[in-house]
């Protein structure tokens, strides 16, 4: 197994790809600490081997540094918590810049100042941030506050890359098209005719298809893995060819 002996940390385990991830780390051998806000989302881990399931809200740096040290290692974080906020620049709120940038990118910020000292003393580690091809990749309509703060996300992957590549720290960052987990399903109810609005979004993917979320977890495997051991410092996209 590929991640035999790694302990990892992946952050809106809940459901969705964060899920996805925790089961496909956990089935390549990892002890995973699969955490989110929602404690109801994690009972469907009951009697998973190698998964702790651990509520944890990732706007609580406290409750971050207290999961982060109760682990025996953080050999592998997945920062995977994030959130889709709608609109343009004409209709963002203040209210809505603040909660987004806390939950997609200061979230990030606290758990990597967590798990650093750790993998520092370890002698390395693997940190996975989510990102999305709406970024610095590529702008989509109506994503004016999302697509800044995951263009974020690409610059603190970046910086933290380069501030550890000797230590054996890597950051790399997973840059998903249209993936179909229940945030986009509710994404997809709130528009007053819903058949329409999924076919405009499987319409954006070239495949015309959406991913699935274990179509994302390999790739998180894999940087989680020692198989990437020359990787650091790029965000990856998974996206069925929205960015050709
Ligand atoms: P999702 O949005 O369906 O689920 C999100 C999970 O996050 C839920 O389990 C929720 O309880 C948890 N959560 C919310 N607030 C939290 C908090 N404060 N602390 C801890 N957990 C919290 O999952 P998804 O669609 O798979 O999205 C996961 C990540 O992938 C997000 O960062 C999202 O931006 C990114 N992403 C998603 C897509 C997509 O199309 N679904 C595309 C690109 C990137």
């Amino acid at each position: 197994m590929r991640l035999e002996g790694k302990a990892a940390l992946v952050t809106a385990a809940g459901q969705g790809i964060g899920r996805a991830s925790a089961l496909a780390l956990a089935a390549e051998g990892a002890q995973v600490w699969a955490t989110d806000l929602n404690p109801r989302l994690l009972d469907g881990y009951e009697g998973i081997d190698g998964v702790r399931a651990v509520q944890l809200d990732v706007l609580d740096k406290d409750a971050i540094h207290k999961v982060i040290s109760a682990m025996p290692a953080v050999d592998v974080l997945f920062n995977c918590a994030g959130y889709v906020h709608s609109g343009t620049v004409l209709q963002a709120t203040d209210e809505e810049w603040n909660f987004a940038l806390n939950l997609n990118v200061r979230s990030q910020y606290w758990s990597i100042q967590a798990a650093v000292p750790r993998m520092l003393r370890s002698g390395g580690g693997s940190v996975i941030n989510m990102a999305s091809v709406c970024s610095s990749i590529k702008g989509l309509p109506n994503r004016f506050i999302y697509g800044m703060t995951k263009a974020a996300v690409i610059g603190l992957t970046k910086s933290v890359a380069a501030d550890y590549v000797a230590d054996g720290i890597r950051c790399n960052a997973i840059c998903p098209g249209t993936v179909d987990t229940p945030s986009l399903a509710d994404r997809i109810n709130v528009n007053a005719d819903p058949e329409a609005a999924r076919k405009a979004f499987i319409a954006r993917q070239p495949m015309g298809r959406l991913a699935t979320a274990e179509e994302i977890a390999p790739l998180v495997v894999y940087l989680a893995s020692d198989e990437s051991a020359f990787v650091t410092g790029q965000a990856y996209c998974v996206d069925g060819g929205i960015t050709i």
